[in-house]
């Protein structure tokens, strides 16, 4: 059966459908970056919390910015922005409808019909998932950079905007003129503070637009702090026909995903927010400890086993968690070297929140791919692994397998494993990266020296000579001596 509106009711027999009336929504929130974990995460609390009574008010309106967003266009038009998500474990598959994506805009075909969705006095919360390099960081300075080709563009036409930051800044600038105030800003990326992050970052653009605009969303503006949590691998076509056959749907882009989920939410909202707490989300006024904990342990473990698996010729992340050598750096990893740099959660058993990492990342159901978790390395290599380092450097604490992890996305960088296997790479730095990757080889100084990823730490001997030393390693003994060494 095709996934579409008119054919709910034929569906309701093999999987859950919207247990609301779908019509009367209001997309007051716009979501930027319609991807898997948005679709899996984000849009799964909302369709909980309409299914409860009393909360037609809020519903999605997508936005996709990208030029790979066509597809995404194309299949929330055939399927009136329905779509599955199926929940995979030891237990078996469990497949629902979601239906709380109201609307889809795709900007590239009106870019003005963006713009005054933003711009709508009904549109109160615009929330991201624009990925870890999405926010315009200098990761060496950590300030906004100016010189992102993206930024030089919307700066040179402030009227024709294309990438997120210029779209809300034309939005927020049409808003201001209106007399409205902001919608609220949440990025749910994985950035430690993504809403301070995302203040920072868009407040330091509209400074070189329009002083007064700043201002004025620095006064009213609201940002707050979000910790996210479910892994959620690439759509493929393997689960397209997991869709169909499992459940007898045709679906061109549902979304499979662990059953765990989590989310805390920092509550600043002041043009409202939906209840999100009636559905499991956690509102709280401090989100920093809980996303501490996440982005240190679980997307920096995820760092330690993609790279290394993928030289070891694995794909999922479930095989690499069965090689005794890659969960041992992993558990290692995380008890020895960034666990002591963590403070007390309340609310958290750290041990059992450990074990139930191991036991995720080991879901043989999830097939999560470490292609995906590899993707974008020189935004989440500074964000998950090196605030770890230069903590633990400053407590004297130990930096053996932060830094192996390091040197691990260095050997990947330069793009075949042992067996003369290619190891996908997607990264806007790709380019630059590769080419350092293959003129250094075993020589670690040369993808050191990239200031604006490892700032400080590029001259700081201790952490130079550590990934210097495992870099040596991989390239002499190979991946597996190497990692054998290490955990030794
Ligand atoms: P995805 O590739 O499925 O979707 C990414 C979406 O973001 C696409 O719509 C893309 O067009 C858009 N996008 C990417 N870069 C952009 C940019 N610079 N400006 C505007 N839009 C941009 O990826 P995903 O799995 O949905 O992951 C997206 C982000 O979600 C991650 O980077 C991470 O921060 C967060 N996240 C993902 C997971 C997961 O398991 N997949 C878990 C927690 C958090």
């Amino acid at each position: 059966i095709e996934l579409k509106q008119t054919n709910l009711a034929k569906l309701a027999g093999n999987v859950a459908v919207p247990a609301y009336v779908r019509e009367t929504l209001v997309p007051s929130i716009v979501h930027i970056g319609v991807g898997g974990f948005f679709r899996a995460h984000q849009a799964v609390y909302l369709d909980d919390l309409l299914a409860l009574p009393g909360n037609v008010e809020w519903g999605y309106c997508g936005v996709g910015l990208l030029a790979i967003d066509a597809a995404m266009r194309d299949a929330m038009r055939v399927q009136d922005g329905l779509y599955a998500v199926v929940e995979r474990s030891a237990a078996g598959d469990r497949a629902r409808i979601i239906g709380c994506i109201g609307e889809y805009l795709y900007a590239p075909d009106d870019p003005q019909a963006v713009l005054e969705k933003l711009a709508d006095p009904g549109t109160r919360i615009v929330a991201l998932t624009i990925t870890e390099g999405g926010y315009y960081v200098n990761q060496g300075t950590g300030e906004f950079d100016a010189q992102h080709p993206d930024i030089v563009h919307e700066l040179a036409h402030p009227e024709a905007p294309r990438c997120s930051f210029g779209y809300l800044a034309a939005a927020l600038a049409l808003r201001h003129q209106r007399g409205l105030a902001p919608f609220t800003i949440m990025s749910c990326d994985n950035l430690q503070n993504n809403g301070d992050v995302t203040r920072k970052m868009l407040l330091a653009f509209l400074a070189l637009r329009d002083l007064e605009l700043a201002r004025w969303l620095a006064t009213d503006g609201s940002f707050p702090n979000s910790m996210v949590d479910r892994i959620t691998p690439a759509t493929t076509d393997e689960h397209r026909a997991l869709v169909r056959d499992s459940f007898g749907i045709i679906d061109a882009w549902p979304v499979v995903c662990e059953p765990f989920r989590q989310w805390v939410i920092e509550d600043e909202f002041p043009q409202g927010r939906p209840a999100w707490e009636k559905v499991g989300a956690q509102m709280t006024h401090d989100v920093l400890p809980y996303e501490k904990m996440k982005l240190r342990l679980l997307n920096a473990s995820h760092q330690a086993l993609c790279y290394i698996g993928m030289q070891l010729g694995y794909t999922f992340a479930h095989e690499a968690m069965n090689d005794p050598g890659i969960r041992a750096l992993v558990r290692r990893m995380m008890d020895d070297e960034v666990t002591p740099l963590l403070d007390e959660v309340e609310g958290i058993d750290l041990a059992r929140y450990k074990d139930t990492l191991i036991e995720r990342f080991s879901n043989p159901a999830v097939r999560d791919q470490l292609a995906r978790i590899g993707t974008e390395g020189s935004a989440r290599i500074p964000k998950f692994v090196l605030p770890s380092v230069r903590e633990a450097l400053a407590k004297g604490g130990a930096i053996k397998l932060l830094a192996f992890t390091v040197a691990c996305w260095f050997r990947y960088l330069e793009g075949h494993d042992e067996q003369g296997r290619e190891m996908p790479l997607n990264d806007p730095y790709a380019v630059r990266l590769r080419a350092l990757a293959l003129q250094g080889g075993a020589d670690a100084a040369a993808l050191l020296s990239l200031r604006e990823l490892f700032g400080d730490l590029s001259d700081t001997p201790a952490f130079a000579q550590a990934v210097a030393q495992a870099l040596a390693s991989l390239y002499g003994l190979g991946a597996r001596g190497a990692l054998e060494q290490i955990v030794a």
